[in-house]
This record gives C-alpha cells, sequence and structure tokens, in this order.
C-alpha cells in the first residue's frame, strides 16, 4: 500500500486495495456499495469508524 498511513481500513473486511495500471494504490471502501454514507475512497488515515469490521 501507499507510504500515506491508512488507519482502519488496513484491517477492515471492507477494503479493497485498488491498483492502477501506472502502479499507484488506492485503498476503496466496499461498505460504499450497501450504504452510500461512507465514501467510496475515504480521506486517509481513517482513526474512526462506525462501520468497520474486522477481516475474518
Ligand atoms: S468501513 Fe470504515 S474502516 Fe472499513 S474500509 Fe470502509 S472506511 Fe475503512
Amino acid at each position: 500500500m501507499p507510504a500515506t498511513p491508512i488507519g482502519l481500513c488496513t484491517s477492515c473486511r471492507f477494503q479493497k486495495v485498488i491498483r492502477s495500471g501506472r502502479g499507484s494504490e488506492f485503498s476503496m471502501c466496499t461498505r460504499n456499495k450497501i450504504d452510500p454514507s461512507y465514501p467510496k475512497y475515504p480521506r486517509l488515515p481513517v482513526l474512526r469508524c462506525a462501520g468497520r469490521e474486522p477481516r475474518p
């Protein structure tokens, strides 16, 4: 992942890492698909999130 600290998303089951053709990486929140109040690409680092669920 990028040098930017990501915060809680790193250990959340809703995070999906997107890699661009140029090698950049983005942290996407897939919770956005079921609840649009969660931004698809949250501002990093995410330090608080009520929707976080740990990865299984
Ligand atoms: S639900 Fe919260 S912690 Fe999980 S990926 Fe989305 S923004 Fe990050």
